[in-house]
């Protein structure tokens, strides 16, 4: 069987929303019974995003298996209810390093070795891979970055000889562009993405669709222009108007008929007919008024709300669960530090402390946890934020003034904190992490217990950094409950509270298999206290979001 590929391309400007339209089809593909996979081509020279600060790319998604990611695979993954493995992520980076290690050690015979074929030749022997490592009966493929850009030219390349090499039937070309408004004339501008589609065409790729993202209503003769300018058919010209939601999407795309042109291009008939009525219902209940809850993320990069983008999807997935709203007040740690300011703190009926790295702004973090607990806060720390929590606790509950992570403070007399065995002596920064999948034994009647309501639970990681046993025993006898271990006992996975409504921390990071229409339990048992706090019911809603 020849995996089916669809390709998707951006053009006039980046950040056009590539990642969430891929998902969406996605979605609409598996809703109509196929099993499809995606993989995302990402132009830039780092090996993986592991290194990239999140102030350039938004957060690192982590898959199962370990991969560090762009956060696009989080929206793929929410999207499209899929599991992803490292085939689904191609930096230049890893295609350059590949290429040169295999010159290095002589594969090459003496060749001279190009930019086409050698290059271009890795990225399709990468898309390959993907279709060869899963039953995905279509693939879809993003090229990351704007059509015309350098980078982008081997992708390119490799993607139009696929269409040589497999056929139309068995290839489609999506281009996705932005249509940009004139207030002075009141008007919306093609011309922008008819110079993408020539830059397109300029590298031998006619694209079977374009979707036309923009802020204000597109007209028919727009489409009509477009279609006509560009090649395309005018019913595969799809306006896509900001929404309000991005899980409106799949419903817009839906509308527009746009699997079906798809499966016509690719000659598939669908399997079912399209399961999305959960998806509606879900979209209907975001979007109903709603009370809300007011939750605070105190954070190190809260400028760049994508820095933490799966966290906040996961607080509304929950929320959605409860019929609230989630009211996020983006507090930055640093701030906190500055004004003492525990007054950022007040009125919130919930505080939320994910991942970070680096001393820059812990201490803000470290009064945060103290005053959830000392408030009787609902507090949910993931990662830096379970060593948050360890370290007030450790100061203002145990006496240990001085304690610390070693991450913070080498030096400290209480590392309370402390470097991984396996993390010491390691020189490298990129992948050397704990990271993906491990297993994690939950310790019976316990709040994490009741929320995952099974022993054995497989959550990702992305750490250096653990509790150290040396205190385990101090911190029980005061009130600390180490509700998850790894399997060997060894490693604290989570912590909670006795005497508290709802402290719960967990070294992994739960947000990133948290699906709009399956919560995660942490973020449920969170939301739920959180909606307590406030005085709201913390009963579930009786809708299926699911069939
Ligand atoms: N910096 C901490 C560590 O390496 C926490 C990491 C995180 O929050 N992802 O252990």
């Amino acid at each position: 069987m020849t995996t089916k590929l669809i390709f998707f391309t951006g053009g006039v400007v980046s950040s056009v929303g590539k990642g969430v339209t891929a998902a969406s089809v996605g979605r609409l593909l598996k809703a109509r019974g196929f099993d499809i996979t995606i993989q995302k081509l990402d132009p830039y020279l780092n090996v993986d995003p592991g290194t990239l600060s999140p102030y350039q790319h938004g957060e690192v998604f982590v898959l199962d298996d370990g991969s560090e990611t762009d956060l696009d695979l989080g929206h793929y993954e929410r999207f499209c209810d899929l599991h992803l493995k490292k085939t689904s992520t191609v930096t230049t980076g890893q295609v350059y390093e590949e290429v040169i290690n295999r010159e290095r050690r002589g594969d090459y015979l003496g060749g001279t070795i190009q930019v086409i074929p050698h290059i271009t030749n890795e990225i399709k022997r990468r898309i390959d891979l993907l279709t060869r490592s899963t039953d995905a009966e279509i693939a879809l493929i993003e090229v990351g970055g704007t059509v015309g850009d350098i980078e982008s030219q081997p992708f390119l390349e490799a993607i139009r000889e696929l269409r040589n090499d497999l056929g139309r039937e068995n290839t489609a070309f999506v281009h996705i562009t932005w249509l940009p408004y004139l207030r002075a004339t009141n008007e919306t501008k093609t011309k922008p993405t008819q110079h993408s589609v020539r830059e397109l065409r300029s590298v031998g790729i006619m694209p079977d669709m374009i979707i036309a993202r923009s802020d204000f209503p597109v007209e028919k003769d727009l489409s009509h222009k477009i279609a006509q300018f560009c090649d395309v058919r005018e019913e595969a010209v799809i306006p896509l108007v900001t929404a309000d939601l991005l899980y409106e999407i799949p419903l817009v795309l839906e509308q527009a008929h746009v699997a079906d042109i798809l499966m016509e291009r690719l000659e598939l008939e669908p399997k079912q007919s399209p399961k999305i009525q959960g998806w509606r219902t879900m979209v209907a209940e975001l979007k109903r008024q709603k009370p809300s809850i007011k939750i605070g993320l105190v954070g190190k990069y809260v400028e760049l709300h994508d820095a933490y983008l799966s966290v906040r999807e996961a607080l509304n997935h929950a929320a959605l669960f409860y019929g609230v709203d989630v009211d996020l007040h983006w507090i930055s740690s640093t701030d906190i530090e500055k004004n003492n300011g525990k007054d950022l703190l007040v009125g919130l009926n919930g505080i939320i402390v994910p991942g970070g790295f680096g001393s820059r702004g812990v201490e803000g973090k470290v009064i945060a946890a103290q005053y959830a607990r000392e408030n009787q806060v609902p507090y949910l720390g993931i990662c830096l934020g379970l060593q948050v929590m360890m370290i007030d606790f450790a100061r203002n509950v145990l006496g240990l003034k001085e304690a610390d992570s070693a991450e913070f403070d080498k030096l400290t007399p209480d590392p309370v904190i402390d470097l991984m065995l396996e993390q010491r002596g390691l020189d490298q920064l990129g992948g050397t992490m704990r990271l993906g999948l491990y297993p994690c034994h939950i310790k019976p009647g316990t709040k994490a217990s009741a929320l995952y309501q099974t022993e054995v639970i497989q959550e990702r990681h992305r750490h250096r950094y653990e509790f150290n046993n040396d205190y385990r025993q101090k911190f029980e006898e005061n009130g600390m409950v180490f509700s998850g271990l790894s399997p060997d006992g060894v490693l604290v996975e989570m912590a909670e509270l006795k005497d508290h409504p709802f402290m719960m921390a967990c070294q992994f990071h739960p947000e990133f298999l948290s699906r709009p229409n399956r919560a995660h339990p942490l973020f449920l048992g969170f939301i739920g206290a959180a909606c307590r706090n406030a005085g709201l019911s913390d009963q579930l809603v009786d809708l299926d979001f699911t069939n």
